[in-house]
């Protein structure tokens, strides 16, 4: 059986890769291949029945010569150390790349939160946030949501952290937190909105419509129904959308508001009227113009990539194709658009919460959209004319901007 890189060994090759291309100093590079601080937490956690359980978290900074650490928090039963330090790295990478005056990190507890009661996971948030309340804060640590975490942890999160505090209020601690305690408008739609940028604004490099693009989305979840429900909105046919469960195919179409209302009903969106039931594999290998694999790493792989039969592909999840199907889907003329500017909408936007925050003086959708749209266009347009004059991939194109931005901070700050 083909053995598959973990995210971290894909970080790391995409890393070494990059830094080739860019004539990154070596020790920038080898600064770059270890985090800077790795904090490991376990906390007790009462349960309703009295019993108290054990949990084990990870905070990782990555990087933070560009300014205080942001990240996301995932909460999962298979959550590893080495999974956080990939996607602390991809953060680093990310928020360069967007411009931020933001290092990377990540956060990560062990843990099942379906298999939690409301007021057992609001004690595990409390918890962890209490573990790890020493990096915290606007200037050094601005922990958000990702995988397993939302609006309510985060809120849970944040008021831990202030009552730990005194009489201190700071929304721009915590982010992703509800918008009533000083969240961003347009946060819960940020990542999808990037990913419906992507396709925008690939659909404009390469001469196409979006109107009738066919498109499949794998993951159902906070990016991935957003994703489908914009790209809808601009005309685009979602033919298919899955989850952890399985996935639903309509060749004439679905509509993701009407998916969205069946999870939210029956908790999956297999059971969805009008639509063929169909595996979360074939939904890869579907016969469609857009795929948008936004669920986990490693989707695609030297296994499945040579059969996916997408033009594009658009990488909202983090890490979603390994370096050897990364190979195999170029070589098809597949044109890729990489996570770290796909899915850099929840860190853009993370930074305009933190923004906000910090200035107590809170933006319209319609505002942050504009703001985040403006920083997407530069972007796009930077690497896609990187790419174009290297003659090499978007990925590598999105790492070598990233990259180049973090070695001149490095050596500003005098580190090598
Ligand atoms: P989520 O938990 O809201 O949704 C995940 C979706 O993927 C769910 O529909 C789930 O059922 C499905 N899924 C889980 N395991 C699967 C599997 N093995 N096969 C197929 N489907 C599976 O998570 P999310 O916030 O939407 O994040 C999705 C991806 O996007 C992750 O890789 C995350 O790291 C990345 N990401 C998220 C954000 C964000 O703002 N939430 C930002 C950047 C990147």
């Amino acid at each position: 059986m083909a053995r598959y890189s973990s995210a971290w060994e894909t970080a790391i090759e995409q890393l070494e890769e990059a830094s080739k291309i860019a004539g990154l100093d070596p020790a920038v590079l080898a600064l770059l291949k270890e985090p800077q601080r790795v904090f490991i937490v376990t906390f007790p956690v009462r349960m309703d029945d009295g019993s108290v359980k054990i949990f084990t978290g990870f905070r990782v900074h990555h990087c933070h010569a560009l300014g205080p650490i942001r990240g996301g928090t995932r909460f999962h039963p298979e959550e590893t150390l080495d999974d956080v330090k990939a996607l602390a790295l991809w953060m680093t990478v990310k928020n360069s790349l967007n411009g931020l005056p933001a290092g990377g990190g990540k956060g990560g507890v062990i843990c099942n939160p379906a298999s939690l009661s409301t007021a057992e996971l609001e004690r595990l948030c409390r918890a962890y946030i209490r573990a790890i309340a020493p990096l915290v804060g606007s200037w050094q640590d601005f922990p958000g949501a990702d995988l397993g975490t939302d609006e309510r942890t985060m809120s849970w999160m944040l008021d831990e952290w202030e009552q730990m505090h005194g009489l201190r209020h700071d929304p721009a601690a915590i982010s992703g937190k509800a918008l009533v305690l000083g969240g961003s408008e347009g946060r819960p739609s940020a990542t999808g909105l990037g990913v419906m940028f992507s396709v925008r604004e690939t659909c404009r490099v390469l001469g196409m419509e979006m109107k009738g693009l066919r498109v499949a989305v794998q993951g159902f979840g906070k990016v991935g129904s957003w994703a489908a429900r914009l790209l809808f909105e601009q005309g685009a046919k979602i033919i298919a959308v899955s989850d952890v469960y399985g996935a639903i195919f309509r060749p004439e179409g679905l509509n993701p508001d009407e998916v969205f209302d069946h999870v939210r009903e029956s908790g999956k969106v297999q059971g969805f009227s009008g639509a063929a039931a169909i595996t979360n594999e074939e939904l890869l290998e579907l016969d469609c113009d857009v795929l948008i694999p936004a669920a986990v790493q490693s989707v695609l792989t030297e296994e499945n990539a040579s059969r996916v039969r997408a033009r594009i592909v658009v990488e909202a999840a983090n890490g979603p194709t390994t370096p050897e199907g990364e190979q195999i889907l170029l070589s098809k003329g597949v044109f890729l658009v990489p996570d770290i500017l796909a899915n850099g909408g929840g860190a853009a936007i993370a930074h305009l919460e933190r923004v906000q925050g910090l200035y107590d003086h809170y933006w319209t959708e319609e505002e942050v959209q504009k703001r985040y749209d403006i920083i997407f266009k530069q972007v796009y347009g930077q690497v896609y004319r990187i790419a174009r004059e290297k003659e090499i991939s978007m990925r590598m194109a999105a790492w070598v901007k990233a990259l180049r931005r973090i070695e001149e901070a490095v050596k500003a700050r005098g580190w090598v």
